[in-house]
């Protein structure tokens, strides 16, 4: 059965059940439907109640495929909750532009997803177009302001601020704006970034209310005067409206699995062109009505991993449990040289990759986190195969679990549930950097100690974007990395544990508002494109209801 089918088939209850088994009061949800809601954020700070533990839930370098991590949160809240424990998970909202383009979906897979997933994966409760509404509502302020006289003096050849859509479209990464005549504005340089990588996703997901969701979209920096002062989206008293296209949507969104437990969806910032967690408000919520959260970060620990350590749990004074590795023995063949779309046997191939996942249990240690590996069972994976990288782990002294949670549901993520339990102490994790310290250290340190760096080299745009993070005050921001996720290097083609190479910041973009530089490395794009025959193509939908395409 395809993942649509089980979903279809699912045994749902009514979200409002789900919530009172979790003791979520019925007054503070906002339903959409029977099985979806949303839940007023303003619960968290009502009454006092004793948070949950945090589990961190990353994985190995992927292939482009996904190695299971929303798969394996779902299926080991299951086993939590068939254990006995109250656990609830925090994921992000899919992205239409991966939809469309190569996975189809990120609701989870096999026995382990939650529902209903082709709302989940399709527009949902419509925060990704308020987020994108809002977005190009300041876009729209800062060209309508310089048509009208300019009052600022935006120079519109220094403005940062980019317009933003959710889908993959590599022809609106550059373009011009303003064309044909006076009447239309005055022509210049612009861009789109896909949604899931804009400030304003970055800003939604950090926020703690509106009031400092507000202070956040004011001060985001729209680009600089011709006298080169910074001008702020409060310049343009931008801010307001903003906060007010996003009202409904700050309130974390609510699901459940395919067995019944409870699941945050909320916010979609991709973790190799943005932050990559759920929103701050969601993860806290989770922790507040359970005895364990489980939060994914996108791709692997040198992206999702670093920055949620680095940014999130710092922001938000979060301690963690454990930390779940998810392997697959896919990406570990590919990365001892297996051509990712051939893979059957191996084992040489396996044993090389497992560099890799050493790497990125080292990754994870350096922030003092316990750490537990979840290999994601796939039908063909042999009990040889199996044995190797669990006798590798446990050589690190580093606990292993065999997930099956696709193809069992919670019962096949007991074992994992089990080797988490055993983990009793939470800790503040040992950031990688002061905040304190220069933008260059702070680079420099993430590339080095996470990715393996020997080098950090920087272009000339990117010295000069250096020192306007200084002139805006930013040199003791958070700095949120923008990278290929297949790679721990910024390069696509270096598999496994790459050594002694370079790392080249190309640009370093400022997102004031949500108070961290974005350095960009190598080639990576922050508006993907397509590959040559998309997931749209596959597409369709009948009179039933039925879609085909999504999975
Ligand atoms: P990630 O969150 O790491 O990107 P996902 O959990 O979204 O990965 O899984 C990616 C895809 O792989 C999904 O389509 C899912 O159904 C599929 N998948 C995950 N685990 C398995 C498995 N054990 N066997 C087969 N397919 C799987
Ligand atoms: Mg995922």
């Amino acid at each position: 059965m395809t993942d649509y089918e089980i979903s279809k088939n699912a045994k749902l209850k009514k979200i409002f059940d789900i919530a009172k088994k979790y003791e979520i009061p019925e007054d503070s949800l906002r339903p959409y439907g029977d099985y979806i809601a949303k839940v007023d954020y303003r619960l968290l700070y009502e009454s006092k109640k004793d948070f949950g533990k945090l589990i961190f839930v990353t994985g190995i370098t992927p292939t482009p495929y996904g190695e299971g991590k929303t798969t394996t949160v779902i299926g080991l809240i299951d086993a939590l909750n068939r254990l006995g424990y109250k656990s609830v998970a925090s994921i992000r909202q899919p992205s239409l532009g991966p939809i469309f383009g190569i996975k189809g979906g990120a609701a989870g897979g096999g026995y382990a997803q939650v529902v209903p997933m082709d709302d989940i994966n399709l527009l949902f409760t419509g925060d990704f177009p308020a987020i994108e509404y809002a977005n190009n509502l300041l876009a729209s302020l800062i060209d309508n302001h310089i048509f009208h006289g300019n009052e600022l003096g935006i120079d519109s050849r220094k403005i940062r601020f980019r317009r933003a859509i959710d889908m993959n479209d590599r022809s609106l990464r550059s373009v011009v704006v303003g064309l044909g005549g006076s009447a239309n504005g005055f022509p210049r340089e612009a861009g789109f970034d896909i949604t899931a990588a804009s400030e304003i996703m970055a800003i939604f997901g950090l926020s703690l209310n509106i009031n400092d969701l507000k202070k956040k979209l004011g001060d985001i920096l729209v680009g600089f005067s011709y006298d080169k002062k910074p001008i702020y989206a409060r310049n343009l008293k931008a801010e307001g409206a903003m906060a007010v296209i996003l009202k409904r949507a700050i309130n974390p969104n609510l699901v459940q699995t395919l067995e019944n437990s409870l699941a945050f969806v909320h916010g979609g910032p991709f973790a190799n062109i943005a932050h990559g967690t759920s929103s701050i408000l969601s993860i806290k919520l989770a922790l507040k009505f359970s005895d364990y959260a489980v939060v994914e970060g996108g791709f692997a620990t040198d992206l999702g991993g670093e920055k949620f350590l680095d940014i999130i749990a710092r922001l938000g004074d979060l301690k963690v449990c454990a930390v779940v590795i998810v392997a697959t023995t896919r990406a570990l063949k590919y990365h001892g040289g297996l051509n990712v779309d051939y893979i059957e046997d191996g084992s040489k191939n396996l044993i090389r990759g497992l560099q890799n996942l050493e790497k990125h249990i080292e990754n994870m240690q350096v922030f003092g986190l316990k750490v537990v590996v979840a290999l994601n069972k796939f039908s063909e994976d042999t009990q040889e195969e199996i044995k190797i990288v669990k006798d590798f782990v446990e050589s690190m002294g580093v606990g292993f679990a065999l997930s099956d949670v696709w193809a069992q549901g919670g019962k096949g993520g007991e074992e994992l549930a089990k080797k988490i339990i055993e983990v009793e102490e939470e800790r503040t994790p040992r950031f990688i950097y002061k905040l304190e310290q220069s933008p260059k250290e702070k680079i420099e340190r993430i590339a080095k100690t996470i990715y393996g760096a020997s080098l950090v080299e920087y272009s000339q745009e990117a010295e000069a974007d250096l020192k306007d993070v200084s002139l805006v005050g930013m040199d003791n921001s958070f700095v949120c990395m923008a990278k290929t996720p297949l790679s721990l290097s910024a390069d696509p083609k270096l598999i496994g544990r790459p050594e002694d190479f370079k790392i080249m910041v190309r640009e370093v973009r400022i997102s004031h508002g949500a108070n961290f530089i974005v350095p960009v490395l190598g080639k990576i794009m922050t508006m993907p494109g397509l590959p040559k025959v998309p997931q749209a193509v596959k597409f369709d939908i009948f009179e039933s209801g039925e879609i085909q395409g999504i999975y």
